[in-house]
């Protein structure tokens, strides 16, 4: 099996990426194979697993990932960083078993009327403004839905919904639920302006509309990065029909994953 291994250049997590390399170079089952692998496993957090997939989003409905964890573990890495013998020996005995996850669909349309963006997120994508307040028109289902004032808006995935979609009050989605949830950042709500106040979780054949009112000031976000550059005129947001694959060679139940990241250990 072709492998690929995506590191953070952090302190804790090239000793691992190296004994990692060395233990694949020492398999006759498994090779290294940085531009066309089948499984690309990332070192680091659940942010390096971010990069990873975006560096492989060409191929990525061609691949499996999966993910070691060199701090705490995260919600896209099952694996500790002391695991790495149990690891290989799983992708030895690889039978092509994977949990696949939902991915946002991004297509930003631009004021020039130039070709099209369009990319995938896995997490989530926000618009914002740099300096003042993001105005824009919002349309669901190719209806208009409401005029949002605040300082941002959140579309996220269900699996990014334990991600920035939390920090702003939106609700924890599990990742068999196939949908796209919406939550406001700071919207401002008074006799004069008003929003929903609250987030929404859109269906799979639903379609998000943004369109901002100050286009030259609009920042995109597709997880980490940062799509900028020109003068965005509309984006449109739904459920990719691709889903993101990642090997599965143990079960973690998604829920004891937030309990143990978010609560903790149980008090007395
Ligand atoms: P970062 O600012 O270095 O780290 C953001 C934190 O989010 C890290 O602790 C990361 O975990 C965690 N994280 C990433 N994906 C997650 C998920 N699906 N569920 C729970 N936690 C998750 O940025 P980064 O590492 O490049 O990651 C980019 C992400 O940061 C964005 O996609 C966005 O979700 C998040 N973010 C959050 C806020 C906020 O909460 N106010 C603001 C901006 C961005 P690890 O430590 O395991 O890497």
């Amino acid at each position: 099996m072709r492998v690929a291994i995506y590191s953070n250049p952090g302190k804790a997590s090239m000793p691992v990426s190296l004994l990692l390399k060395q233990k694949i170079e020492q398999s006759s089952q498994l090779t290294l194979d940085f531009l066309n692998p089948e499984v690309v496993i990332s070192v680091g957090g659940d942010g390096t697993l971010l990069s990873a997939f975006h560096h492989y989003i060409d191929i990525s409905n061609k691949i499996r990932l999966v993910g070691i964890h060199t701090g705490h573990l995260g919600f896209y890495t099952d694996w500790r960083d002391y695991e790495v013998d149990s690891l290989v020996a799983s992708l030895e005995n690889d039978d092509g078993q994977s949990e696949t996850y939902p991915l946002l669909d991004i297509r930003v349309k631009y004021t020039d009327h130039g070709p099209d963006d369009h990319t995938l997120a896995l997490n989530e994508s926000t618009l914002k403004q740099i300096s003042g307040t993001l105005m824009a028109e919002v349309y669901l289902k190719g209806e208009f839905f409401e005029n949002f004032r605040g300082d941002g808006l959140c579309i996220s995935t269900p699996s990014g919904s334990t991600a920035y979609n939390k920090s702003v009050g939106g609700a924890i989605i599990n990742p068999q639920i196939s949908a796209v949830q919406v939550s406001e950042i700071s919207s401002i709500n008074n006799r004069v302006f008003r929003t929903l106040g609250s987030p929404i979780i859109v269906p799979p054949d639903e379609t998000i509309r943004i369109l901002p009112v100050n286009k030259h000031k609009t920042v995109l976000t597709c997880d980490q990065q940062m799509i900028s550059g020109r003068e965005i005129e509309s984006i449109e947001y739904k459920l990719s029909k691709q889903r993101l694959a990642f090997a599965k060679y143990r079960h973690t139940h998604f829920w004891g994953r937030v309990s143990n990241s978010f609560i903790g250990e149980p008090r007395q």
